[in-house]
């Protein structure tokens, strides 16, 4: 059984008590890790707050340097740290189109040197002989990172480093159910970092020490990933002390496809990137909206991948699809397709747990889909994909933005002029064509409406770490 430990203030902290965390490939324990309370999150932040103002003044240039030091430790390790994410997790060391763990810790890698290589110039806005007005970039001071269970590492990368960038301290805690690989983390970076500059806390739900993130005073701002309901709890905790937040929530992604396709092509990268880490992405294409003209042989090249695709331990070469992350979430991907099916949707392929060990779930396409589905009007955050049929575009349109989500959306068309018009329309915070859920390190990314407030990634990201000063100088 593999131990962590919690890192506050340059220590590896037990708890009075370890919790199992399990493998969703065998559903059985492979670690133990503290059950961390809210004294803990208390010590998180009082060693965060001291360090502080040192780190903050820190010379920019020696930030950085420790920031792609990071980055070499997460390659050093990542042997290590693809086998702790398969297994906390469940998705294929390799993957579907190659989206697994080792792309999980070279994502992490390439986000943390590219983020190291960003700057936050100071902005002249006037310098004439009357004053000069400059604008500064300052970190807020602490910031409380809470992460969910679908891509732990990585996302626990995407909040720290611009956090640390921009001279801020960080206490993070990653969510109850995959806390293994960020522990290890943790641990390796505090040999390069300052004592008390990343503290790494790990709790059981019911501990509370995610809403006492969310309303504690020592705390500047949140920055947190997952679900739609906690990130509107978080946002009422957090009023308080006003607490600044990016808030990175749900998505129910629709994807438009056009007559205009050459329909093998467009079915297999369709498939990639909705099933990828078995649809367990916030930006997976969830709703696919496919022209009456094709949408039969296009369901039918769709359900012929899903049989096709290799389901198993994520361990084993050739996986590309592991299981679902943990059996609540298998209930409720089961419940969504139980309902289409009872209200006359076409199981094309799939539609079933697989019986034994695991949490595994068959990839499943549905045809004779409508919206007003439940599969279709929620977000089903699984191997689950609901082809809905259209005939008109500007209705397609309308019935996509229909949904209190607004995370990404894509149009597949040959016609790229008309597709990027479409593609305007949508109200999403990241609209693509002929592609999906496709981000980098710097090009912006966030959610509009429902899906979230505020982006991540390049400057635009780096600056949510921060506050504004401007500095007028009078020279007459
Ligand atoms: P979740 O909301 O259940 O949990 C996320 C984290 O919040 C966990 O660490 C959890 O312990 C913590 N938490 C739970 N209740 C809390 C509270 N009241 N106050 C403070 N913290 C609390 O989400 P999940 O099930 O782990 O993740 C799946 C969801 O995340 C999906 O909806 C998915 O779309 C979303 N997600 C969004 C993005 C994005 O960038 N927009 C990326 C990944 C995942």
């Amino acid at each position: 059984m593999e131990r962590f430990s919690m890192t506050i203030g340059g220590q590896a902290v037990a708890a009075s008590r370890a919790y199992a965390v399990i493998n969703p490939a065998s559903g059985e324990a492979f670690a133990q890790v503290p059950a961390g309370e809210v004294a803990h999150l208390d010590a998180a932040v009082a060693a965060a707050r001291a360090a502080f103002p040192t780190w903050s003044r820190t010379a920019d240039s020696e930030r950085q340097a420790l920031v792609h030091a990071l980055a070499g430790l997460l390659e050093t390790n990542m042997p290590e740290l693809m086998q702790l994410v398969t297994k906390e997790t469940g998705k294929p060391l390799g993957g579907l189109n190659g989206v697994g763990a080792g792309m999980e810790v070279g994502g992490a890698i390439a986000w943390t040197h590219v983020t190291a290589d960003l700057e936050l110039p100071v902005e002249v806005i006037q310098d004439n002989a009357e004053a000069r007005i400059e604008v500064h970039r300052k970190p807020l001071g602490v910031v409380g990172s809470i992460t969910p269970w679908n891509w732990p590492l990585m996302i626990a990368i995407w909040h720290i480093m611009p956090a640390l960038r921009a001279g801020n301290t960080v206490v993070l805690k990653p969510s109850e159910l995959t806390p293994a690989a960020t522990l290890r983390f943790g641990e390796l970076a505090n040999s390069v970092l300052p004592s008390g500059v990343l503290n790494v806390i790990s709790a059981e739900r019911e501990a509370g020490v995610g809403e006492a993130m969310a309303s504690h005073p020592g705390i500047d701002k949140i920055v947190f990933t997952g679900s739609t309901p906690t990130g509107r709890r978080i946002m009422a905790s957090a009023a308080g002390n006003l607490k600044r937040l990016t808030l990175e929530l749900g998505g129910n992604d629709a994807g438009i496809v056009l007559p205009d396709v050459d329909l093998k092509e467009v079915a297999g990268k369709l498939f990639a990137v909705t099933f990828h880490n078995n649809g367990q992405t916030c930006a997976c294409l969830k709703r696919l909206y496919v022209h009456d003209s094709i949408y039969e042989p296009l369901c039918q090249e769709l359900a012929r991948l899903a049989r096709a695709a290799v389901v198993g331990d994520g361990l084993h070469e050739g996986t590309q699809l592991g299981p679902v992350q943990n059996d609540q979430q298998r209930n409720y991907v089961s419940e969504l397709v139980e309902d289409a099916r009872a209200h006359g949707a076409r199981v094309l392929s799939g539609g079933r747990a697989r019986p034994g060990a695991g949490y595994f779930y068959a990839p499943t396409v549905l045809a004779d889909v409508t919206d007003g589905m439940r599969v279709v009007d929620e977000e089903q955050f699984g191997p689950v994909l609901p082809v809905i049929r259209y005939s008109d575009i500007d209705e397609v349109i309308r019935r996509a933005n229909d949904n209190p989500n607004g995370l990404g959306g894509s149009i597949w068309s040959q016609d790229l002029a008309k597709a990027a018009q479409l593609a305007l329309r949508l109200e999403c915070g990241s609209a693509w064509i002929n592609e999906h859920g496709a981000i980098q390190p710097d090009a912006p990314f966030g959610g509009v409406k429902q899906s979230g407030i505020g982006v991540e990634f390049g400057h635009y990201g780096l600056e949510e770490y921060t506050s504004i000063q401007t500095l007028k100088i009078m020279k007459s």
